[in-house]
């Protein structure tokens, strides 16, 4: 389906739990956000209802994220009957990794296609640190087990924090050289309380570019299902760079997505406030077709871009946390 600006809308992010085994610095407070109650939290049975609906309106991507949907029990559960929606043609999860060493082999075997792994550092302290806790060995493992599991391609998505981890930009590109991963450099969004964010630790894509850039020639890569970033690739590199530039120049003309968090409300816009509420209509016993009638209306309320901004000094509104939106 497209919405009144013309995108096609076929790609669903789904988060599975709003509850996390790390506790990022940027992401939550370390004492973690008030979780949602496990009775509010969407079933698989009714995930799975949500997407069965949606495929016929032209939903053929879903991604589970999170909080981390590896902490979910039995996730591959849901995996296999994401799977087994007619329509569905691509299925993939977003995780910090610890326990991707443990689930791959069951995910792949549910049917998972890809995965996504957030790593910000590739020192075993600092690494710590972001995470309050985490262990980077535990990670490069699950990394290197999601690999030889079949999932591809596996891609490493790393937010770059000025005075944090800004170093590492250009260790984390030569990854590429030796391996066939997807390296991709995320802006750092102002969500969660905000109060981490500020201009001064926001390290703009066209400065990671650049850093980038010192290692070789870049030469841009078109990939299928690129969505919103540009790939490059150094020359005779078995793996690409890719960049997502979610502040600094706005993607959502390319925009084809609709989130859904972990309590059923539909989010036509990652940094929009607007929700529409799926649970309580299921829950309440309504047909699909009214399930149908609120997917449909998400789509066709979609904005045509969000409304941050940092060129000209326009105010950050205070987003919900990432871990409840699902990143
Ligand atoms: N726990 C999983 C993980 O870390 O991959 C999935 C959920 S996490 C919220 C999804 C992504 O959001 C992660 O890659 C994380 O780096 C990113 N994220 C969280 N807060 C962010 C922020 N303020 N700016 C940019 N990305 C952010
Ligand atoms: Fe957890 Fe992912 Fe947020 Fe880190 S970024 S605290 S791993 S939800």
């Amino acid at each position: 389906m497209h919405d009144p600006r013309g995108r096609e809308i076929d790609y669903l992010r789904i988060s599975v739990t709003d509850r996390c085994n790390l506790r990022c610095f940027y992401c939550m407070p370390s004492e973690g956000v008030k979780p949602i109650l496990h009775k509010e939290i969407l079933t698989y049975e009714e995930i799975t209802r949500i997407v069965r609906i949606a495929a016929p309106i032209g939903i053929r991507k879903v991604r589970l994220t999170g909080g981390e949907p590896l902490a979910r029990k039995n996730i591959a559960f849901l995996v296999a009957s994401l799977k087994s929606i007619d329509g569905i043609e691509n299925l993939s999860l977003t995780t910090n990794g610890v326990l991707l060493e443990r689930y791959a082999e069951e995910l792949v075997s549910a049917g998972l296609d890809r995965v996504n792994v957030s790593l910000d550092s590739l020192r075993p302290d600092r690494y710590r640190e972001i995470t309050r806790g985490g262990s980077l060995e535990q990670v490069l493992r699950g990394i290197e087990k999601a690999h030889e599991a079949g999932l591809r391609p596996v891609r490493i998505n790393m937010v770059p924090i000025r005075g944090y981890n800004d170093d590492e930009i250009e260790e984390f590109a030569r990854i590429t050289l030796q391996k066939p991963y997807q390296i991709r450099f995320i802006e750092f969004m102002p969500a969660g309380s905000g109060e981490l964010w500020s201009p001064e630790k926001y390290v703009p894509v066209d400065e990671i570019k650049s850093i980038v850039g010192r290692i070789g020639r870049l030469t841009p890569v078109k990939l299928r299902r690129s969505g919103p970033a540009r790939y490059f690739r150094f020359d005779g590199a078995p793996g690409v760079v890719g960049f997502i530039n979610a502040v600094s120049h706005k993607f959502c003309r390319e925009c084809n997505r609709l989130r859904l968090t972990a309590d059923g409300k539909l989010r036509p816009c990652l940094f929009a406030e607007t929700e529409i509420d799926l649970k309580t209509p299921m829950r309440s016993g309504v047909p699909d077709r009214e399930i149908e009638r609120l997917i449909r209306l998400s789509i066709e309320v979609k904005p045509e871009e969000h409304n941050i901004g940092c060129r000209d000094g326009a105010p950050f509104p205070k987003l919900r946390p990432m871990s409840k939106i699902g990143g």
